[in-house]
């Protein structure tokens, strides 16, 4: 077992930090991403700026790694968007890694080898098997343990408010988009220009989108705004303001606020679609209760992601039902009780599955819980890491201080008024210095 690789599925930001806490280990990582470079993920959303800044965005097994290839780390305070974070950290580092990514290989399996999830025989000795997809074709890769990094932005939630699409949703594609919108694309923007835009969320995705397409109006006067959100009242959906440990993160929250109170943006309270009837002028959106808005002509749909579990079928997953997410985990971040997007810092010990040396991380590892940061992923996968060398002191070992949002009680996720209190669940909110860069 110990000639073979660690199977790391996904060149995200998590993934290619696996990836380099393996190497510095000592162990084999194959990074296997399904897009054709490092990021694929991020450069989707390659025109929205981060709230973290670089000081919080650089694993610090990877910054070794890239230390003396001449890499320059970024100014720590700034704040990159998504295309920079690519371009100037993940990209290098999977350069680094060299032909330990393979990019244009999908991961469509994983499997203990020759069992199926019923069989319990070998489940401690044999390696996993790996099934992906490339353009020439199948392969099977045996690893020793497989890391999945894949994300979950390859599955954005729908618009219905039953968690499936709304009657009508699907036939209404051409109107309906799952990402925010990049208004510094000529094409893009001029697509929403002077237009009525209905936007659906309360994350921080709908918060950029909502403050993007206010600016717009403002430049464009004919163009109105209806700010859909499932919840009763607005309340938390702004963030702790002043209180976020992150600021740009409590910034995004201000100028949302500002936003929906400005002229062009109308908020729409309690709103759960289920159905999107579509004609010749644009679409009208009705609800659960039957309330009809008004006509509009496009919709951003930004409700959240949730995990593709498809492909891990055949190993044995102890998930929460609720999140998807590993079940010592769900407590910690599931939204129903625990509004803070505040997590210990957490690793092997509440990511270990039933399934030996097989570990969802990063982005995936929340399941549909919302509020992930790519910091809590480098403590993940440093402790993972840890665990599959046989260090189990290390992994056990909290190496990091998560920074709190400043906002605490009351879930938000369906109508009952929301209760914010400062500090909450959380304790008071102090001053409390954020960085990665402490660890081992
Ligand atoms: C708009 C937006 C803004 C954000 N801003 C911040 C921020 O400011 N700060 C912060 O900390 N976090 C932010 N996040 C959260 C965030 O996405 C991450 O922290 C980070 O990208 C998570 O990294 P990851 O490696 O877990 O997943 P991803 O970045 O999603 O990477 C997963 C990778 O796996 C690949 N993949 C998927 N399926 C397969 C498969 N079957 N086989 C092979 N490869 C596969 C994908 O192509 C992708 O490259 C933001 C997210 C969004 C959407």
């Amino acid at each position: 077992m110990d000639e073979l690789p660690v199977a790391v599925v996904g060149a995200g930001p998590v993934g290619l930090a696996a990836a380099a806490h393996l190497v510095e280990r000592g162990l084999t990582p194959l990074v296997l991403e399904a897009g054709p470079r490092a990021g694929h993920a991020v450069a989707q959303w390659n025109h929205v700026r981060l709230f973290s800044s670089w000081s919080e965005l650089v694993d610090p097994a990877a910054g070794r790694l890239l230390e003396p290839t001449g890499w320059q780390q970024p100014a720590a305070q700034e704040y990159p968007t998504g295309a920079q974070w690519a371009q100037q950290y993940l990209v290098p580092l999977a350069e680094a890694l060299g032909d330990r990514v393979r990019f244009g290989t999908r991961v469509v399996g994983v499997a203990r080898r020759g069992r199926d999830r019923v069989v319990d025989a070998g489940r401690e000795s044999e390696p996993l098997t790996v099934h992906v997809e490339t353009e020439h074709g199948e392969e099977r890769i045996t690893a020793r343990a497989v890391i999945d990094a894949s994300g979950t932005f390859g599955e954005p939630n729908p618009l219905g408010g039953d968690g499936l699409p709304a009657v009508g949703e699907r036939a209404a594609a051409d109107r309906i988009v799952y990402r925010v919108p990049d208004l510094a694309d000529p094409l893009v923007r001029q697509r929403y220009a002077g237009k009525r835009i209905a936007i659906a969320g309360a994350g921080h995705s709908a918060l950029t989108a909502l403050v993007a397409l206010a600016g717009l109006a403002e430049e464009h006067p004919g163009t109105q705004i209806l700010w859909l959100l499932r919840r009763g009242a607005t309340g938390a959906v702004f963030g702790g303001g002043d209180a976020d440990q992150l600021p740009a993160r409590g910034a995004l929250g201000q100028r949302a606020k500002a936003a929906a109170e400005a002229g062009p943006v109308q908020v729409v309270t309690g709103f759960r679609t289920a159905e999107v009837e579509a004609g010749a002028d644009g679409v009208v959106l009705v609800s659960q209760d039957g309330h009809k808005l008004e006509l509009v002509d496009e919709v951003v749909v930004l409700t959240g992601f949730r995990p593709d579990l498809s492909w891990l079928s055949e190993v044995r997953l102890d998930l929460d039902p609720v999140l998807q997410a590993p079940r010592t985990l769900a407590p910690l971040i599931d939204p129903n009780v625990h509004s803070c997007g505040t997590v210990y810092p957490h690793g092997a010990r509440e990511l270990t599955q039933p399934e030996p040396n097989v570990y969802l991380v990063g982005m995936k590892s929340y399941g549909r819980a919302p509020t992930f940061l790519a910091m809590t992923g480098y403590e993940q996968v440093r402790s993972v890491v840890a665990a599959i060398a046989g260090d189990h002191e290390s992994a056990a070992r909290v190496e990091l201080t998560l920074p709190d949002t400043g906002v605490c009680g009351g879930a938000g996720v369906f109508d009952e008024p929301e209760q914010v209190v400062g500090g909450g669940c959380c304790g008071p909110v102090g001053p409390v210095a954020v960085s990665i860069g402490e660890a081992r």
